[in-house]
C-alpha cells in the first residue's frame, strides 16, 4: 500500500531556506497529557500571524477546542470560518496561537491508521493536531518541541540543527502525512548498510519476538539494498504495531513521507517468528521508498512494480523458491483478471479507494513491469526494468515532489538505452482487458494449464531468462 499520497503540495517556485540560522515559518510545542488522551498545542509564528490557519484535514477542525492567540500587541480575535479554518482578527505581527486537541474523540472516530491507541502508547497522524497557516510552500518550515519527558518518542523527523532538542520539518511535513508514537514502548535500531531503520515497537499481543521481527525487517531490507546498491533512505521511521489475527504474518504495512520516509506495519498477533519468513509486506513496503513519491491515482504503476518485485526480490533473497516465486506470481495475475469493476486500468486505479479493486489494479500493474522487464532483457544485452529502476532510484527516489506515471515512464524510457516502459504501458493503462502476459510467459519457458501452476520447460533460453529473473543472488 501507500497510502497518505494524497493531499500533496502543487509544486512551488518559492526558494528553500539558505541559512540554517534562518528562523523557521512555525515554532510548535506539544504537550501530550499523561493519559495521551489531550494534547495542549501551541505554535508561534515569529514572522507574523498568517491570515487563517488549518488543520492537516478538515474533519480535523472538530477536535480543536479553546483556541486562543496573541501576538506582539495583545490578544487576538479569532473565528472559524466555513471551512473550519480559525481566522485571525490582527496578522502579520509575530504571535502564537495556541489550542487543544481531544486525541481521545480523533481515536474513537478516526481510530485505524490514522490514529491508534494500545495499553502503553499512541500513534497518531499529524493532520490531526499540527495546525499550519491555511497558505504554505516549500519554504515553510517548523521547529517542533515535543515536551513529555517520561515518554518515548518516534517520529520520522530529523533533529534541529540549532536546538538539538527540537525537531525540524521541512514543508513535506506539512504537506504529506505523516505519524508520531509517543508513550512507553521499546525502540531499536535496525542497520541495513549504514542505513538506519528506528524501530518503534508498540505494545499489544504478539506472538513473534523483538528479535525474530527486527531481525527480519533487517533480511528484508537488505534483500531490497541489494537491489537499489543501498537502503533506500538512510534514515526510517518504522512504527510496528500488534494488529488482529491474520493470514500473513504481517497483515498490513505502508510508506508515509511528511518530513521524512516512515513505514507502519500491522502486525498479526498469533504469528509466529517462523512465520515471518512466508511475509512479503516488509519487503513490499521497503521497496515503495526506492521510488520517487506517485500519486495515489496511479497507483497501478507504484504498486504494480511494487508488486512485481516483491516477489522477484524474494526469490532473488532466497526467501522463496523460483517455483513458489512464479506460482505467486501467476496466482496473483489470476486474482487481477477476476477481480475489478470493468473499467480501464487508469480509471480503475484512480478509484481503487473507492472500489476496492486493489488486485486489479496490483496486478495489472505487476503484469505490466513483467511484460516490459522481459521485452527489455530480450531486446538489449545488459539492461532490463532492474537496471532502469535502479537509474530512477539514484536520480529521482528522494525527491520532494509526487510524480505521476507519466512522468515517471517517461523517465525509465530515458534512462534506457533503449525506449522500452511506455509502449507496453499505453498498451495496457487505456484498457479495460487484463494485460496479455502469454508473450512473456513464452520467452520464460511458462506454460499454462487453467487451475494449475505453469510448467517451467527445459529450453536452455528460457530457463537461463527465468535464472536471470529470480535466480538466487549471492550476497
Ligand atoms: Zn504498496
Amino acid at each position: 500500500m501507500a497510502l497518505g499520497l494524497v493531499g500533496c503540495a502543487s509544486s512551488s517556485t518559492s526558494p528553500a531556506p539558505t541559512s540554517h540560522s534562518e528562523r523557521p515559518t512555525m515554532q510548535a510545542t506539544l504537550k501530550p497529557d499523561p493519559s495521551l488522551s489531550r494534547f495542549e498545542v501551541e505554535v508561534c509564528f515569529p514572522g507574523g500571524l498568517p491570515a487563517r490557519i488549518k488543520a492537516g484535514v478538515p474533519e480535523a477542525a472538530r477536535f480543536l477546542s479553546r483556541p486562543a492567540a496573541h501576538d506582539d500587541e495583545g490578544d487576538v480575535a479569532l473565528t472559524r470560518n466555513a471551512s473550519g479554518h480559525l481566522v485571525f482578527d490582527r496578522t502579520g505581527r509575530p504571535g502564537c496561537v495556541r489550542y487543544d486537541v481531544d486525541v481521545h474523540a480523533v481515536l474513537v472516530s478516526h481510530g485505524g491508521t490514522h490514529a491508534l491507541r494500545t495499553a502503553q502508547a499512541l500513534m497518531i497522524s499529524t493532520d490531526f493536531w499540527l495546525w499550519r497557516p491555511a497558505e504554505t510552500d516549500a519554504s515553510t518550515t517548523t521547529e517542533l518541541h515535543i515536551v513529555a519527558p517520561s515518554m518515548t518518542i518516534s517520529t520520522p523527523w530529523p533533529a534541529s540543527k540549532t536546538h538539538p532538542q527540537r525537531l525540524a520539518l521541512d514543508a513535506t511535513a506539512l504537506h504529506w502525512r505523516s505519524h508520531i508514537a509517543l508513550g512507553a514502548f521499546e525502540t531499536k535500531v535496525v542497520d541495513v548498510l549504514g542505513a538506519r531503520l528506528e524501530v518503534a515497537l508498540l505494545d499489544g499481543k504478539r506472538a513473534m519476538t523483538d528479535d525474530a521481527l527486527l531481525d527480519w525487517f533487517q533480511r528484508a531490507g537488505g534483500a531490497v539494498a541489494a537491489f537499489f546498491g543501498e537502503f533506500p533512505v538512510r534514515r526510517l521511521q518504522v512504527i510496528a504495531v500488534p494488529a488482529g489475527a491474520s493470514q500473513d504474518p504481517i497483515v498490513f504495512g505502508f510508506v508515509v513521507r511528511g518530513g521524512g520516509p516512515s513505514v507502519l506495519f500491522f502486525l498479526n498477533s498469533e504469528a509466529t517468528d517462523a512465520d515471518l519468513t512466508r511475509d512479503w509486506v516488509a519487503v513490499h513496503e521497503f521497496f515503495h521508498l526506492g521510488m520517487p513519491p506517485i500519486y495515489s491515482r496511479d497507483a497501478w504503476l507504484s504498486e504494480g512494480v511494487t508488486m512485481y518485485y516483491t516477489e522477484v526480490l524474494r526469490a532473488r533473497a532466497g526467501f522463496i523458491s523460483t517455483d513458489d516465486a512464479i506460482e505467486r506470481i501467476h496466482d496473483g495475475f489470476g486474482r487481477g483478471r477476476a477481480s475489478g469493476t470493468g473499467a480501464t486500468l487508469a480509471e480503475e486505479s484512480a478509484k481503487m479507494q473507492q472500489t476496492g479493486a486493489y488486485f486489479r489494479v496490483y496486478w495489472a500493474g505487476a503484469a505490466i513491469a513483467l511484460n516490459a522487464d522481459i521485452a527489455q532483457r530480450q531486446a538489449t544485452r545488459d539492461e532490463s526494468l532492474d537496471t532502469a529502476l535502479q537509474r530512477l532510484f539514484r536520480c529521482c527516489a528522494r525527491d520532494k515532489e509526487f510524480w505521476s506515471a507519466k512522468d515517471v515512464v517517461a523517465k525509465l524510457d530515458a534512462l534506457a538505452t533503449r525506449p522500452f516502459f511506455r509502449t507496453v504501458a499505453e498498451q495496457w493503462v487505456g484498457s479495460a482487458a487484463f494485460p496479455d502476459v502469454s508473450p512473456a510467459y513464452s520467452a520464460l519457458g511458462l506454460s499454462e494449464l487453467a487451475g494449475e501452476p505453469p510448467t517451467q520447460s527445459r529450453g536452455a533460453a528460457e530457463r537461463s531468462l527465468r535464472k536471470a529473473l529470480l535466480g538466487r543472488r549471492a550476497r
